[in-house]
C-alpha cells in the first residue's frame, strides 16, 4: 500500500510499504476513507522529536474515518463494512488508566499512538491506504450516519481535545474567556467556549489568517506580536484579567502569556502539547494569583469522543469549515509543508487516500 513516510525534517514522502495484516486476534484492519494532519504531527514533521521516529520507516497520521475490511477472531464489536473512527491513541478499555478515564495512558497498549513513532508503540499512521487497529474493541468507534466522512476525522483528536479542555475550564456565562492558539483545535475550543460564555472571547495568535477566522466566529482577535496585549485584556476585564484561559498553542511562551493575562483565582485549561522539559515560569505569579492549572494536552480523546459525536450529530458544531485544503496522498507532502509554514489561508487539510 501507499503511506506517508517520514524521511527527515520537512521531508515526508509517499512510499510503497507493506500492507498491514492481523497480528493479534484483537486487531482490525481498516481502509482509510479520509484522514488529516494534526498540529501535533508537526513536531514529527519538523524534526523536533527525532528520537521518536525512524526516518524511512515511521508512517504518520492519527486522524481518520475508515471502513473495516478485516476483523480478528477475538473482535466482538465490529464487522466488515463498518464505518469507523479511532481516537488518536490505542486504549484497551479495561486497565486501571482506561477505567479511570486516563485512556491516553492505557497500560495495555503502553500509551500507543497511531503514526507517532517508536516512542509511542511504533504503529502505522492514518495517512495511508490501510491501518492496523490493535485492541479494536477497546477504542474503535462506529461513526453515526449523520456524521460525514469529512467531519468524522475530527473525532480522532481535534474535537475531543477541544471538548476536554473547555469542560475542564468550567466556564460560567459571565466569564471572560481567552483562547490562546487559534489553529483548528483552538478554533473548535473557541466555538465551544462561545456556547458557554455570554461575553466576547479574546482570541490570541500571531497568524493573521487564524485571527481573521477567530473574528468571524465572533471573538476579539489579539495579535501577540503587534497588538497591545495588556491594554486589550484590561479593557475587556475592567483591569482584572481574564477568568478562564484555554491554551492550545502548546509552547512555553504561550503558557507564560496565559499566566500573565489571568485574574486572581482564574483557571488555565491547557490542551496544547508542551515539549519543553524545563521552562522558566514564575511559581510566585501562579501562587500569588491562586491559579488553577488543568493540563489535558496528552488528551484522553476516547473520553471526549462521545460528546464530540453528539455535538456533530446534533449540528451544534460543524468542524468541516476548518478544512481549507483537500489532497490525495500524492499531494500530501506539499500540503504538509504549507501547513508547517502556516501558509496564509491554511488551516487543515482533508486527505482522501
Ligand atoms: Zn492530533
Ligand atoms: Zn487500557
Amino acid at each position: 500500500m501507499r503511506a506517508a513516510v517520514y524521511h527527515g525534517p520537512g521531508d515526508v514522502r509517499i512510499d510503497d510499504v507493506q500492507d498491514p495484516r492481523i497480528q493479534d486476534p484483537r486487531d482490525v484492519i481498516v481502509k482509510t476513507r479520509t484522514a488529516s494532519m494534526c498540529g501535533s504531527d508537526l513536531y514529527l514533521f519538523n524534526g523536533e522529536v527525532e528520537h521518536m521516529v525512524t526516518p524511512g520507516r515511521t508512517t504518520l497520521g492519527h486522524e481518520i474515518c475508515a471502513e473495516v475490511i478485516e476483523v480478528g477472531a477475538g473482535v466482538g464489536r465490529f464487522a466488515m463494512g463498518d464505518r469507523v473512527t479511532f481516537p488518536y491513541s490505542v486504549s484497551c478499555g479495561t486497565c486501571f488508566c482506561c477505567r479511570t478515564g486516563q485512556t491516553a495512558h492505557c497500560e495495555t497498549s503502553g500509551k500507543a499512538i497511531f503514526g507517532f513513532g517508536v516512542a509511542f508503540g511504533d504503529l502505522g499512521g492514518s495517512q495511508a491506504e490501510y491501518v492496523r487497529v490493535p485492541l479494536a474493541d477497546g477504542h474503535l468507534e462506529q461513526v453515526p450516519a449523520e456524521i460525514g466522512d469529512e467531519a468524522a476525522l475530527f473525532l480522532s483528536c481535534n474535537l475531543p481535545a477541544a471538548v476536554t479542555a473547555v469542560d475542564a475550564a468550567e466556564i460560567e456565562p459571565t466569564d471572560v474567556v481567552a483562547v490562546i492558539g487559534c489553529g483548528p483545535t483552538g478554533l473548535l475550543a473557541l466555538q465551544l467556549a462561545g456556547l458557554r460564555s455570554g461575553r466576547e472571547i479574546l482570541a490570541f495568535d500571531r497568524v493573521a489568517g487564524r485571527l481573521d477566522r477567530a473574528k468571524e466566529l465572533g471573538a476579539q482577535p489579539i495579535n501577540v506580536d503587534s497588538d497591545e496585549v495588556d491594554s486589550a485584556v484590561a479593557a475587556a476585564t475592567s483591569g482584572r484579567g481574564v477568568d478562564k484561559v484555554i491554551e492550545f498553542a502548546g509552547r512555553g511562551d504561550a503558557f507564560n502569556l496565559a499566566v500573565a493575562i489571568t485574574r486572581p483565582g482564574a483557571v488555565i485549561s491547557g490542551g496544547g502539547v508542551y515539549l519543553e522539559q524545563t521552562h522558566p515560569v514564575s511559581l510566585f505569579d501562579m501562587y500569588f494569583k491562586n491559579l488553577q492549572i488543568r493540563l489535558n494536552g496528552f488528551a484522553n480523546a476516547k473520553m471526549g469522543q462521545w460528546k464530540a459525536m453528539q455535538l456533530m450529530a446534533l449540528g451544534v458544531i460543524d468542524p468541516t469549515s476548518l478544512l481549507t485544503h483537500e489532497v490525495d496522498l500524492a499531494g500530501l507532502p506539499q500540503a504538509a509543508a504549507a501547513f508547517a509554514d502556516r501558509e496564509p489561508g491554511f488551516l487543515k487539510m482533508l486527505i482522501r487516500p
